[in-house]
């Protein structure tokens, strides 16, 4: 099939098969994982899918001279419509610049950016080593979308997020010119750190094509108590009594009722219907686990939680988090939502999970709560009902409301997914007009025809 697009044509002389002529293929890049994201057919824009640097430095030449608009795509995992299609634009893939370098005396790994978390997980593992940042999506997105959404997950109450991991960075820029920021070394502070600008940058400044990632040792197989509770309150209680352990918990996830509903209706993972809320807890302290989940265990039964499952070996462990993994696509099954990502401090977590219920009963949705409580990062939904104008409505006010409600109790609007299409509208707000004036001077600086990933964080 041949080109369909002025670009692909002209791209097609310079970068052969790396353009994907063929419109069916190209559509399947349109998408990213935004509820709410444009369908746009495979005719209305150009996928190069890079293979190297100089493929990405290429396409980054030729857009910057015919002032064409180019989305960075991983592996389309975005929630928030940061890499999903644009009319007219090119839409640069680099998952298929997947090379991985392990140097286990350094303890970092040198990666392309269209590696699979779960890829380097297991080539750090043949070494002793660990990369911890575990997004839930870890098994589908890429290392170089973790490293512009700085990624988090549900390993950050102990581990952090990708930032922690992030040492140097090979980047390609707006126009073709190629840099290299950070290090390798586990020190360095020449100069300002602009590896830590590109970290969360969501493809607004240049292209990922390389990083040097920091590696850890590999912690023992986690365990995992499993904690149900009969009331919402009581399991935000539980939350609070993990705070008083030495020993932090690699893992806190909540489930709130309704979300424990969604997962039952989606399949039977054995969660009681009538809970009030369900902790997932893990430690893998190496030597330590099996007491530190009993500690754990004590400590939520003392919260008030009627029952109480540990899991003492690392394959039970595991299963124990089946229901957790089934949540995503039961949200998805569920029915039409806008997802949340806000963070707000531990101790006003409570507050903010009264905030979610709160909102939607005077609004009519029905809504779900969950996600990462150890770090106070929860992932909110709203549902609606797409035929009812009314209904979208109401949830387009909820979002905002609850946007608002976490400014209020100290937090951000997204704690890990990034602000992407869906939330540009709301963060000049958050920022404030003196550090907005500089992060728009910043993104000039890098990209001054504007051509990059536009829309997306900045509108
Ligand atoms: C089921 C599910 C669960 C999820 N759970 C989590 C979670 O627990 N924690 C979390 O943080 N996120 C989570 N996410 C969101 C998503 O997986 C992350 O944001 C992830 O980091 C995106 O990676 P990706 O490879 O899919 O990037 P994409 O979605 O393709 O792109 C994301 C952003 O990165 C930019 N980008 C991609 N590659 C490059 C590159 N090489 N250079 C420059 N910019 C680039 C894009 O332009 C875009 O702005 C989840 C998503 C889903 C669908």
């Amino acid at each position: 099939m041949g080109p369909h697009t002025s670009a692909d044509a002209d791209l097609a002389i310079l970068l052969g098969d790396r353009v994907v002529t063929d419109p069916s293929i190209a559509a399947s890049y349109a998408a990213d994982a935004y509820p709410q994201a444009a369908a746009l057919d495979g005719t209305e824009f150009t996928v190069v899918r890079a293979r190297t640097r100089q493929d990405v430095e290429a396409t980054l030449r030729y857009a910057a001279s015919h002032r064409i608009p180019l989305v960075p795509q991983g592996a389309r995992t975005s929630t928030t419509g940061a890499a999903c299609a644009l009319p007219g634009a090119i839409l640069l893939s680099t998952e298929l610049m997947t090379s991985i370098e392990i140097d286990p005396v350094e303890r970092i790994a040198v990666v392309g950016p269209g590696v699979i978390n779960t890829d380097l997980k297991a080539a750090a593992a043949e070494h002793g080593l660990a990369y911890p940042p575990d997004p839930a999506s870890a098994s589908m997105c890429s290392i170089g979308g973790n490293i512009a959404t700085n990624a988090g997950g549900l390993c950050c109450v102990k581990y952090g997020v990708t930032a922690d991991y992030v040492r140097g960075l090979e980047v390609v820029l707006p126009g073709g010119e190629f840099m290299r920021t950070g290090r390798r070394t586990a020190k360095g502070v020449a100069g300002y750190d602009l590896t830590g600008l590109f970290v969360g940058s969501e493809g607004t400044l240049g292209v990922v094509t390389e990083a040097v990632l920091r590696l850890v040792p590999l912690g023992d197989p986690a365990l995992t108590v499993l904690a149900v509770f009969p009331t919402l309150e009581g399991t935000l209680g539980g939350i609070a009594a993990l705070r008083s352990t030495r020993h932090t918990p690699s893992l806190v996830e909540l489930l709130d009722g309704p979300s424990i509903a969604a997962i039952q209706a989606y399949g039977d993972y054995g969660f009681p219907q009538d809970a009030g809320g369900v902790l997932l807890v893990q430690s893998d302290r190496p030597g330590h686990a099996a007491e530190d989940v009993q500690g754990y265990a004590a400590l939520l039964t003392s919260a008030g939680a009627t029952d109480v499952a540990v899991a003492d070996d690392p394959t039970e462990a595991d299963l124990l988090l089946e229901g957790r993994r089934a949540l995503n696509p039961a949200l998805k099954v569920r029915g039409p939502r806008f997802i949340e990502d806000v963070c707000v401090p531990v101790g006003r977590l409570g507050e903010l999970v009264s905030a979610v219920h709160e909102i939607a009963a005077r609004h009519g949705l029905e809504a779900t709560c969950s996600g990462h409580a150890g770090d106070g990062n929860l992932h909110p939904c709203f549902f609606y009902d797409e035929t009812d104008p009314a209904s979208l409505a109401a949830a387009e006010r909820a979002f905002d409301e609850l946007v608002r409600a976490s400014w209020e109790l100290g937090g951000t609007l997204t704690g890990e997914h990034g602000v992407g299409q869906q939330k540009a509208p709301w963060l000049a707000e958050e920022l404030g007009p003196a550090e907005l004036a500089r992060q728009r001077a910043v993104k000039a600086l890098f990209d001054p025809l504007g051509i990059m990933n536009p829309g997306r964080v900045y509108n």
